[in-house]
């Protein structure tokens, strides 16, 4: 299985190289034309732990692994790092199912992709470049930044430099990630915003100046964001997971459709879902809930991607996104793999802002995808609503999701994705249960929900009251580099 970029057939890379590289070089996604030719014999492994099916879904699309480095990222990613032997277990909600994906040490989902990348980099790096150290340089709105901080600071010979906006992460997200221990770590709080340092991030990339001076130390740069295949591959699993609960379970008898309804910003976890359904799982609809930045929901709805609107801060933060990376590869597969038309689109939306599809390309999104949205009022109402008649606390971004799906009633069976504990966006789930409480702090606001919906919360957030705080760096924009510089010194040096 090959890989190349969306927007030309030039050159091909293995798994490896495009997990090592994260992004083709002509701007593109790794994408594979073998997906279309690739099944997985879902029916066949009702039986499967979450390991030994993420084994068979990782042995398929990542196929110049070996058997055994497969078996050893598998085992260093699923383990009692999750509280759960399951992983992502699935449980009921009223008429529908959740599937929980934030049992991982950092309690969201983005810990299922991101305690298993740092593995396959590992190993990749050993086959291709064993005499390099590499350094993972990312900028966060606040979930990604804390995943990829657990995910790469055990690892030998990987250094993690992560760039947070000063004051415009919650509470809890900045003391996960200021707290966070490891020899070759840096974690600074950036004076702008996450488009700021996210900006710079690219720069740096791009900057030839300070490759060479990383060469001096034998440090490469890397990233560890959505748009690397090594993060979307292992989400397919859980999917299948979920699927197969179901079916274990007396739910859903083999062959039976379910709706999955997917909390959205960047594409990468819906797009996920669509891949399982390739390998040949029987998935119903895709229902991708965005909140007020409902760039991908008017897409589906009208045809038209058009990012030229006022980006709306929510209480949904990690889908506060108006540039939905990951759509590029739907975008190569619905255009039967056409590089040109890729190409074309995205430079429309370098340039204007916005690209429309063709009819037909329009009609096979909505063949496999619906679409809705909700508000932040529409979002506080559902946390309060679903507390009422389940008792169980959804966070935000999950409430999204579950408001959306509840608009989309089905013949089919449906589960709604659950994509980070409430507790880590505390204050705004307590305000939506009870809108007069008063919490101080972040902690404050823990202790209150806790007993606001006897629920315990995960030991992993309220320890951080006690930890030290170990990470005190605040920089400018333009010392973003510096930053990464001094990183890479510690690390180089590192035998
Ligand atoms: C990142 C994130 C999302 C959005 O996922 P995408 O893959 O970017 O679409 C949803 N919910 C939470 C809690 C997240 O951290």
């Amino acid at each position: 299985m090959l890989y190349h970029s969306t927007r030309s057939k030039q050159s091909f890379v293995t798994s490896k190289q495009a997990i090592l590289e994260g992004i083709a070089p002509d701007g593109g996604l790794f994408v594979s034309d073998e997906l279309f030719n690739t099944q997985l014999d879902f029916a066949s492994c009702i039986s499967d732990t979450y390991q030994e099916l993420a084994l068979k879904v990782l042995s398929l699309l990542l196929d110049d692994f070996s058997h055994d480095e497969l078996c050893a990222c598998v085992e260093a990613a699923y383990g009692s790092n999750f509280d759960t032997p399951q992983i992502t277990p699935v449980t009921k909600l009223g008429n529908s199912w959740l599937l929980e994906l934030f049992h991982g040490p950092t309690c969201a989902f983005k810990d299922v992709a991101l305690q298993i990348l740092p593995q396959f980099m590992n190993v990749a790096k050993q086959t291709l470049a064993p005499h390099t150290d590499i350094e993972i340089v990312c900028a966060t709105s606040g979930d990604t930044g804390k995943a990829a901080l657990a995910g790469f600071s055990t690892i030998p010979h990987m250094g993690v430099c992560v760039f947070y906006p000063q004051g415009k992460v919650s509470d809890i997200q900045r003391l996960q990630m200021v707290t966070q221990t490891g020899e070759y770590v840096c974690v600074a709080a950036v004076k702008g915003n996450f488009d700021d340092a996210q900006r710079e991030v690219k720069n740096i990339f791009a900057n030839r100046a300070l490759e060479a001076q990383l060469k001096d130390t034998h440090v490469v740069l890397s990233s560890a964001n959505s748009i690397n295949v090594g993060r979307l591959v292992p989400q397919i699993v859980y999917y299948a997971y979920a699927y197969l609960t179901l079916v274990k379970d007396g739910v859903i008898s083999f062959g039976a459709p379910v709706d999955f309804c997917v909390p959205t910003g960047n594409f990468g976890d819906v797009l996920a879902g669509w891949y399982a359904k390739q390998l040949g799982l029987p998935v119903g609809k895709l229902i991708v809930a965005s909140n007020s930045n409902k760039v991908l929901c008017d897409l589906i709805k009208t045809g038209t991607y058009d990012k030229n609107r006022a980006f709306v801060k929510t209480i949904s933060p990690s889908m506060d996104i108006l540039v939905s990376s990951n759509f590029e590869r739907l975008l190569y597969y619905l255009s039967d793999g056409d590089t040109s038309f890729v190409t074309e689109c995205m430079n429309e939306l370098s340039t204007s802002g916005s690209y429309a599809l063709p009819l037909e390309l329009h009609e096979r999104l909505k063949a496999d995808f619906s679409c809705g949205y909700a508000t932040d009022d529409d979002t506080q109402k559902d946390i309060a609503a679903t507390f009422e008649t389940t008792g169980k606390v959804l966070d935000p971004h999950t409430a999204v999701a579950h408001f959306v799906m509840q608009q989309h009633p089905s013949q089919n069976v449906q589960v709604c994705l659950a994509t980070a504990s409430p507790y880590k966006f505390a204050a705004d789930v307590l305000h939506a249960l009870d809108p007069t409480a008063t919490p101080q702090n972040g902690f404050d606001a823990i202790c209150e929900l806790q007993k606001l919906s006897h629920t315990t919360a995960p030991q992993q957030l309220t320890s951080l009251k006690d930890a030290l705080v170990l990470h005190t760096r605040v920089c400018e924009v333009h010392d973003m580099a510096q930053a990464v510089l001094d990183c890479a010194k510690t690390l180089g040096t590192g035998e």
